[in-house]
């Protein structure tokens, strides 16, 4: 299972494909992606099966800057296209990826989306409603939501989120899962395994467990639970390739 994400690359839907063909490797038994740009053009695939079978489906048309993709290995709910990533909520608002297990997702779901029609059965779709839960009640902005909710969240997770409002960022924060930054040449990606963007950049950045990540194409930002900014350099990737 993995996670690819990009911000501020024109040739976003195959840096996508690409980046999780690398991660087959891993294990997986659906796959997704979601692909937007400034005109909020946007794009959600997915499929059950090979990433060739995702890369079948995706029109030409799919034109964007900003995306994230997922390679699934369920844990909640079978395998199957519904259940695969991203997710979404808010009519299509908040589009997330999350590798890892949400322990208290009942919990979740029983406190605060008890009106909430659910489409699959995965962990997952708990954690993206209940971001557009919090955003909508209380009127936050993604970044605030997404932290909000990581502080109700338990349990494992590497996670990336869009909200189209937004479609120049995403949001990216982990918990005992694997996941980092890749620092390009006027955009930026994310990945659960430097090997998927080796062809993109050496240049890759640490997350720690507590941060969140705001990924742009002309930079990111690290802030740590506290909300103050972290500097951290890059370091090189020594893989051949
Ligand atoms: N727990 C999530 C699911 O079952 C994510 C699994 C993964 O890490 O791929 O959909």
């Amino acid at each position: 299972c993995g996670i690819v994400g990009v911000v501020g690359n024109s040739k976003a839907t195959e840096i996508l494909l690409t980046g999780l063909e690398k991660l087959e490797y891993r294990g997986y038994d659906s796959a997704g992606i979601f692909v937007t740009n400034e005109a909020k053009e946007a794009h959600l695939t997915k499929s059950k099966g090979r990433i060739a079978d995702l890369r079948a489906k995706i029109s030409s048309k799919v034109e964007g800057t900003t995306g994230i993709g997922h390679t699934r290995w369920a844990t909640h709910g079978v395998p199957s296209e519904t259940n695969a990533h991203p997710h979404t909520a808010g009519e299509g608002r908040f589009v997330l990826v999350h590798n890892g297990v949400i322990e208290n997702f009942e919990e979740i779901k029983a406190e605060y989306l008890t009106g909430v029609a659910l489409v699959g059965e995965t962990d997952t779709e708990i954690a993206v409603q209940l971001i557009n839960h919090l955003a909508t009640t209380k009127k936050l902005k993604a970044k605030a939501a997404f932290k909000e909710a990581l502080n109700i969240i338990k349990g494992s997770y590497a996670f990336a989120l869009v909200d189209q409002e937004e479609p120049d960022v995403v949001y990216v924060a982990k918990n005992k899962s694997p996941l980092l930054i890749g620092l390009g040449e006027g955009f930026n990606v994310i990945c659960s395994d430097a090997m998927a963007m080796i062809s993109e950049t050496k240049q890759f950045v640490e997350i720690v467990d507590g941060e969140i990540v705001i990924v742009k194409a002309d930079g990111i930002t690290i802030e740590n639970a506290q909300g103050e900014t972290i500097e951290r350099e890059a370091y090189e990737a020594q893989i051949d390739v």
